[in-house]
């Protein structure tokens, strides 16, 4: 089946009918964890309970609201249904392993919201904000100030003309802009010539996860026509959703494939530390669990990124890394992705929480993840977690900041 055969609604009932209803994704293969206490791996139906959170549920209410067999004008119930789904991808890795079938509960769940939103019916409150802004302002946060302000050197604000562009995105450059420093940092550490656009807006990700697409080719198009100015040959990511989105969304978006190389920071650091150009020296007394993002992991299949950061972790000298009991395929999203954080925050929270407690539970000090949205979820998930512990907030860190200061920087 071609992609835009999938995106139809008949690839999209097809997909949600290649569902059998096995249940095998309520929790992770036995094979791909150490405990059975960490197997759940479906935020949404941890935190709801109900079968209708769980993929096989939602596959069976796409599939009644596909044939025209649910009244949407009584849409309250499957409104939380439909939009709780953090789109973190587990039970869609734990169906490949077991089934060999066209089950994308992902691309349903999002098929069927970009359905709901052209009937009227959804998002979430705070959701509709995200497009709201974006038409505004072109950022989901309602920012009206310039986007690269964080840099400090102005010349470099707008620098264009480079092989490598550096897609900041808008949650790095409103939100954490020490992420993109330390970004930058890399890139000048080991000497590579990079631009950044004040011209660059959202990737369309926000948009394109809860279903509001009207805005969504504009925001692409725009954006590519910037990195073709810079006559950029690569553009690297520090935001795992910024990079899942360009990669996997912008060419079904174009028709074509992407007019260059796309590279996440994590894979950049491990291949600048195999030719040499970028050492660790800075010794760092840390026990240190990583956190894969879905979008960098299991939304990149068959591409995932699970070896490079760890392979930047265990290379600062003195670091320890724990492994968790949920990793890589079957990780335990932050509970922030799909719009969630936004628009269903203390189910985020409580999803977050849970999984700072598993890297507590298993000595860590330090929980490192490789995206700006998942230290946002994760922050929070400690704060909670301290609260409820009395314990200190478990230190949280994204790892490009972490290789900023094992190569001396502050
Ligand atoms: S999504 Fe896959 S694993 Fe889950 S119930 Fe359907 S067929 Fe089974
Ligand atoms: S994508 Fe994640 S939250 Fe959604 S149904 Fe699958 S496991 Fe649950």
């Amino acid at each position: 089946m071609t992609l835009e055969e999938k995106q139809s609604r008949e690839g999209l009932l097809d997909a949600a009918l290649s569902c059998v209803h096995c249940g095998l994704c309520y929790h992770t293969l036995p094979s791909l964890t150490e405990s059975e206490r960490f197997s759940d791996t479906c935020p949404a139906g941890l935190y709801f309970g109900f079968d209708a959170y769980y993929s096989p549920g939602r596959n069976e209410l796409a599939r009644a609201i596909l044939r025209g067999e649910y009244p949407l004008k009584e849409s309250k119930a499957i409104e939380e249904i439909i939009f709780s789904c953090t789109t973190c991808g587990a039970c869609e890795a734990t169906c490949r392993y077991v089934n060999d079938t066209n089950v994308l509960p992902v691309h349903v769940t999002e098929g069927i919201r970009a359905l709901l939103v052209e009937q009227g019916v959804g998002p979430l409150p705070s959701q509709k904000k995200f497009a709201e802004s974006v038409k505004k302002v072109d950022n989901p946060y309602g920012e009206s100030s310039e986007r690269n302000m964080w840099i400090e050197d102005q010349s470099r604000r707008d620098k264009l003309e480079s092989d490598v562009f550096y897609f900041v995105g808008c949650t790095t450059g409103y939100r954490y802009q020490d992420i993109a420093k330390a970004t930058t940092t890399v890139l000048e550490t080991t000497d590579t010539d990079y631009s950044v656009s004040s011209k660059e807006i959202c990737c369309g990700s926000p948009l394109i996860r809860t279903g509001q697409l009207e805005d969504v080719e504009r925001l692409v198009r725009e954006n590519v026509k910037v990195i073709q100015e810079s006559g950029a040959k690569t553009v690297i990511f520090s935001c795992a959703g910024c990079y899942r989105t360009v990669v996997k969304d912008w060419p079904r978006i174009l028709g074509e494939d992407l007019p260059f190389e796309t590279i996440h920071v994590t894979q950049f650091m491990a291949e600048k530390m195999d030719s040499g150009e970028l050492e660790l020296n800075e010794p760092m007394d840390m026990k240190i669990a990583y956190h894969d993002p879905c979008h960098l992991g299991r939304h990149m299949f068959p591409n995932a990124v699970y070896d490079e950061p760890r392979k930047v972790i265990d290379s600062i000298p003195g670091a320890k890394r724990i492994t968790l009991d949920r990793e890589m395929d079957a990780t335990l999203c932050c509970g922030s992705g799909g719009g969630v954080k936004a628009g269903l925050p203390e189910y985020a929270e409580y999803i977050a929480k849970l999984r700072v407690s598993e890297a507590r539970n298993k000595g860590a000090d330090t929980f490192v993840t490789a995206c700006p949205f998942c230290v946002r979820g994760l922050e929070d998930g400690a704060k909670k977690e301290a609260s409820e512990s009395g314990d200190k907030p478990l230190e949280v860190i994204e790892l490009t900041e972490l290789v900023r200061r094992a190569i001396g920087g502050k």
